[in-house]
């Protein structure tokens, strides 16, 4: 994807449960190959904006593109292989299978065509099993899990399974990685790792939508960001711009 082009926009996107308006005519554009986060208080409606945008929500009202298509109601599994990828606010790992067998089923034989070939350089005219299993260890070595390729992911520790998540979505080969608060009950450490992840990612034209709580992490990874309140954008923009924004600094940073 060239540099400047899009991979996702939003028009209008509303989310109503009921009276609940959970996002309220949110209009958004993710950059390719940018790490483009959503922040605001709890309940702000970050988590409805990754449902939606996955196809897990059908929007009340107003459309998504994505990758040039229009995704409005598309489902998830579609969505999934037009390249859409995404983790979720809880784990959800299978723990008694390997690492190496949770990143395998990430891989759904319909998406395995050239599984994370970008990252990789792989060519993506062999497949069979055994290549597949190669190419989900060279996904575990570039999460940092090489050591763990055997180990059932259950044995794990958090920040570990943390990890396993994202090389099984990346196992989908996708364009856009959606993460929901992907660094809670991190260490610090570990959310360093977690950061240069992304980094990484992005710098391989992966768009990632980031949703966290932690502010810190947001504004060193970011390259965009959205801030939500009660479901409406507040502000949108460059971290500098969303910093000096005095509705955010009002209604969350609350200085
Ligand atoms: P955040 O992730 O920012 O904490 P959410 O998107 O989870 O916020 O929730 C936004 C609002 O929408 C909250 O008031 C929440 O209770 C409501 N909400 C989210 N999902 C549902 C649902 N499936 N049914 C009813 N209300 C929901
Ligand atoms: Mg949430």
């Amino acid at each position: 994807t060239a540099a400047g082009t899009t991979c996702l926009q939003t028009k209008d996107m509303t989310m109503a449960f009921g009276g609940l308006i959970a996002n309220d005519k949110v209009s958004e554009v993710l950059k390719a190959g940018t790490v483009h986060s959503v922040i605001g208080p709890n309940g702000a409606g970050k988590s409805t904006f990754i449902n939606c945008v996955s196809g897990f929500y059908r929007p009340t009202s107003g459309s998504i593109e994505f990758m040039g298509q229009i995704a409005t109601a598309k489902q998830s599994h579609q969505l999934a292989r037009m390249g859409l990828a995404r983790t979720f606010q809880n784990t959800e790992l299978f723990g008694d299978m390997t690492c190496l067998e949770n990143v395998l089923v990430g891989a759904d034989s319909r998406y395995r065509s050239g599984l994370f070939a970008t990252l990789l350089r792989l060519p993506s005219y062999f497949h069979d099993e055994r290549r597949y299993a190669a190419e989900a260890r060279c996904l575990l070595e570039y999460v940092g899990l090489d050591d763990y390729a055997e180990e059932k992911a259950r044995n794990l520790p958090f920040g570990h399974q943390r990890r396993l998540e994202i090389a099984r979505a990346l196992a989908m080969s996708p364009k856009l990685l959606l993460l929901d608060e992907p660094a809670a009950g991190l260490t610090h450490g570990e959310i360093e790792d977690l950061m240069k992840l992304i980094r990484n990612l992005a710098s391989h034209q992966i768009t990632v939508l980031l949703v966290e709580h932690h502010v810190d992490m947001i504004m060193a990874v970011s390259d965009h960001v959205t801030v939500l309140d009660y479901g409406k954008v507040i502000a949108s923009g460059t971290v500098a711009e969303v910093r000096s924004n005095p509705a955010v600094i009002e209604a969350y940073f609350g200085t």
